[in-house]
């Protein structure tokens, strides 16, 4: 059995049966049946359907809130506003849209003027979604419902720090009367994973660490499966000389420290402009003595508990690597006292790129700060990672920030303002370099949920034969050489005939 317990009190919350290799195969195995009608529905019919999961996720709001945050040890505004929310906002967007985005695209061909040609979207089967604990809500019922409205039945494996919270999505989505082997889950540690791509699935998506995420790419590639990644980040944050020190030191405080840090999008690494790092410095260090940090069952507060024990090591790691190597401690820098998992609020000065801190994906409430000479080094330092997934700029010239966000090396840049492109279902989500191959969210990652099929036609009769088939004879040669000639070459006449394809 996974046992879950709360990591705000370490309170026992619940359990759920492991799911063997077997269970794994039976679930992908009811998941195909169910799947064979489901795609067959006309793409308006899913979305409709669809949108009662929606419809009762927001009638039982304060039911999901409650196991997420207890769960995760998360605000109650957290699990409402970054999880229940941006499920219920997505699945709208996709149920809205997703006919336009799935009709069959007409493809203009510029030689083969005699034929036609579309692609048409077809479900790939069965999507198997791999989850992580930080977000275990929204990073997989989202992928799951883009999945499902493009005609797919899906099989979520969730984090085994988190099943509850997965418990109760599928509770929800029987509970709306739609077929129940269309959506299922199965529960484990890195096992079952494994034995979820293996069981026959079509498509992949997996959300979790760099290295989990190469071990699942090279599962896929040995099945040639395709799969999305959706990795690890390591946010940089350049404040420029004319930046708002009121709004950045805020953004910072924000999203350095909601979901305490573990949030793929954090702010990891503060590189401020010489002429604003000393006041930006101090604004931010003023805002962290306000956080209220504790149990969220027991009040209001904003930063809640570590979910996974191991992020309490790997932040004191890093506090202890950047402290030995120079750094300077402006707040927190250890874990609190008493019971649950719980680590500071904590901000570093004085960091550098020598420090792991400015380099590794903490995960964890923890924000180093670097003094720049210069956009140009912010921008050298924000590029010097072997992560790209969520970049930031802070400025008060729109030009400015536009120029800077086109040269930042990242799957996503927001100029002043943290996070909130992921509440945006309408834009592709994703990273670049270890960060993750491919995108979730937007039109784009609907499509990716089906195989492209290219469908050609003729335009006019078809004739008894083509030109260009057997038997072939010098005359054929002669003219297709007549013709590359005057199609391709670079004559006045070749370029005036090229002009019409
Ligand atoms: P993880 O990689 O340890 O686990 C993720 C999931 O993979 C879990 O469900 C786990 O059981 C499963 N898993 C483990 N081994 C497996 C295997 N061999 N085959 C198949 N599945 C396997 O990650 P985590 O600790 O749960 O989450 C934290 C990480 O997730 C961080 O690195 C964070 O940056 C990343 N993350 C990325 C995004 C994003 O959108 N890019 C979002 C949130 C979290």
């Amino acid at each position: 059995m996974l046992k879950s317990h709360a990591p705000a009190t370490g309170a026992f919350l619940g359990e759920v049966p492991v799911s063997s290799p077997e269970d794994v195969q039976r679930a992908v195995a009811r998941a195909r049946r169910a799947q064979e009608a489901w795609g067959l529905l006309p793409v308006a019919e899913r979305a409709e359907r669809v949108l009662r999961f929606r419809n009762a996720l927001i009638d039982r709001a304060e039911e999901m809130v409650d196991v997420i945050s207890r769960e995760c040890g998360k605000p109650k505004p957290d699990a409402l506003l970054h999880e229940v929310v941006p499920v219920a906002d997505l699945t709208t967007y996709y149920a809205k849209r997703a006919e336009r985005i799935l009709a069959p695209q007409e493809i203009e061909l510029h030689l083969l003027k005699h034929k036609r040609a579309y692609v048409h979207y077809s479900p790939r089967g069965v999507v198997g979604v791999i989850s992580p604990w930080n977000f275990p809500f929204t990073l997989s019922m989202g992928d799951a419902i883009a999945a499902l409205i493009a005609g797919n039945a899906v099989v979520l494996k969730p984090s085994e720090v988190t099943p509850l919270v997965s418990q109760k999505s599928k509770e929800i989505w029987d509970a709306t009367g739609l077929p129940e082997d269309l959506f299922q889950v199965v529960h484990g540690y890195g096992g079952t994973g494994a034995a979820l791509i293996d069981a026959g699935v079509n498509k992949i998506v997996f959300t979790g660490g760099v290295a989990t995420g190469k071990r699942v790419a090279a599962m896929c590639g040995e099945r040639l499966i395709p799969c999305t990644l959706e990795l690890g980040g390591k946010a940089p944050l350049i404040a420029c000389a004319d930046a708002d020190v009121e709004r950045t030191a805020r953004a910072i405080v924000f999203g350095g420290f909601v979901n305490s840090g573990q949030v793929c999008v954090s702010v990891e690494r503060v590189y401020a402009h010489e002429a604003i790092h000393d006041r930006l410095l101090e604004r931010v260090v003023g805002l962290v003595a306000e956080l209220r940090q504790g149990d969220p069952d027991t009040g209001t507060v904003d930063v809640g508990a570590i979910t996974f024990p191991k992020q309490l090591e790997i932040a004191e790691a890093h506090v202890r690597d950047a402290l030995g190597k120079g750094a300077e401690l402006r707040a927190g820098g250890k874990r609190r006292e008493g019971q649950g998992m719980f680590f500071e609020p904590t901000i570093l000065a004085k960091c550098d790129h020598r420090m792991t801190v400015m380099t590794q994906e903490i995960f964890g409430p923890l924000v180093g700060f670097m003094k720049v000479a210069s956009e140009e080094e912010a921008i050298a330092h924000a590029n010097d990672s072997h992560l790209g997934l969520n970049a930031y700029v802070f400025t008060k010239d729109r030009d400015r920030g536009r120029r800077i966000a086109e040269r930042v090396v990242a799957g996503s840049v927001v100029v002043n303002d943290v996070l909130v492109n992921h509440a945006a279902p309408e834009t592709p989500f994703g990273g670049v370099k270890q960060s993750g191959l491919g995108r979730v969210h937007g039109e784009q990652a609907l499509r990716d949920f089906c195989d492209v099929r290219h469908v050609m036609y003729d335009r006019f009769a078809s004739m008894e034969r083509e030109p260009i088939w057997f038997p072939y004879s010098p005359e054929l040669l002669k003219w297709a050489l007549k013709g590359a000639k005057a199609i391709f070459g670079g004559g006045s006449l070749a370029s005036k005939i090229g002009e019409l394809f």
